[in-house]
């Protein structure tokens, strides 16, 4: 059965008798608007938990463009149904006045060159709105493991880096990437999409294939310059950045490095919609 808590305290409640009971527990922060890449990490949470939280919350600081925050999808009533049918034990919807009660002193967290590329170069305090808002959740649940998706890269690597930096001992677990079949990597900002530009989206990820098959071949650079021609071809994308990065450190490799992992990151615009997606080159 699963329940559903909205207040911190009925939550500790429930979540400190499972502790007694020395049940461990798995932990799958989510913005809601859940898809089945979503219910992959509640999945895989089930496999290795003897109890899965989900949290549902849109984490209004981790927003630099208001209006993506505005249009950003809701529909609790279909994520609780999803997540009930997966067998998820417990749903948390707090209210932002439970995430964030006025006596909460905000942290402020510095990731160094993790949170200056990519990501972090177009969406200002971005990371920073996601790291207190990680922490804060892993000071509620206070879960074994968490749960995060591959989809977002960046995120990940700061989240690692969140925990490293806390002293935490929470397991951070990596999750494939779930993609529609035709490619295009699941996300709650997929609905916002017109069907036209619906049709075009998996594009990003027929490009980033061809990317991967063409790495043994070209330079980093060709390899970027053929991306941006390849992206710039389709009027219903406006490509915000290419790299390909260290999977560790983020920063952009070269001839010489690449080899010892790289991972290529886009983000793009259709209209007002960003999209990002990635694909590993080399491991
Ligand atoms: P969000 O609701 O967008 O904050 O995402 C919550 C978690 O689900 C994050 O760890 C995401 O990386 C993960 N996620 C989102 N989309 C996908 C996907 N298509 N495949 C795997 N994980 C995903």
């Amino acid at each position: 059965m699963t329940e559903v808590f909205n207040k911190i305290e009925a939550l500790d409640e429930r979540l400190s008798e499972l502790r007694k009971q020395h049940k461990t527990i798995g932990f799958v922060p989510t913005m809601g608007a859940l898809h089945k890449g979503h219910i992959s990490l509640i999945e895989r949470s089930n496999r290795e938990n003897d109890t899965s939280v989900c949290s549902v919350f849109v984490n209004p600081i981790q927003f630099n463009n208001q209006n993506d925050l505005l249009k950003y999808p809701h529909t609790p009533e279909s994520d609780i149904e999803m997540l009930s049918n997966e067998g998820c034990d417990i749903i948390f919807i707090p209210s932002r006045e439970q995430m964030y009660p006025e006596s909460l002193k905000l942290e402020n967290y510095h990731f160094g060159t993790l949170e200056t590329v990519m990501e972090g170069k177009f969406r200002p305090g971005h990371f920073n709105g996601v790291a207190v808002v990680v922490k804060r959740f892993f000071d509620i649940v206070q879960p074994n493991k968490a749960y995060f998706g591959l989809k977002d890269f960046q995120q990940l690597a700061i989240i690692k880096d969140l925990v490293r930096q806390i002293g935490s001992k929470i397991e951070i677990v990596e999750c494939g990437i779930i993609r529609e079949v035709d490619g295009l990597a699941m996300s709650s900002r997929n609905s916002r999409l017109s069907a036209i530009q619906r049709k075009v989206a998996p594009y990003i990820y027929e490009v980033l294939l061809a990317v991967k098959e063409k790495a043994g071949e070209m330079s980093i650079e060709e390899l970027k310059a053929w991306t941006l021609e390849q992206i710039n071809r389709e009027d219903l994308m406006k490509i915000e950045y290419f790299e390909i990065v260290s999977p560790i450190s983020l920063m952009p490799v070269n001839e010489q490095n690449k080899h010892l992992g790289s991972v290529a990151c886009i983000a793009l615009y259709m209209d007002e919609i960003r999209l990002i997606d990635n694909i590993i080159l080399f491991l």
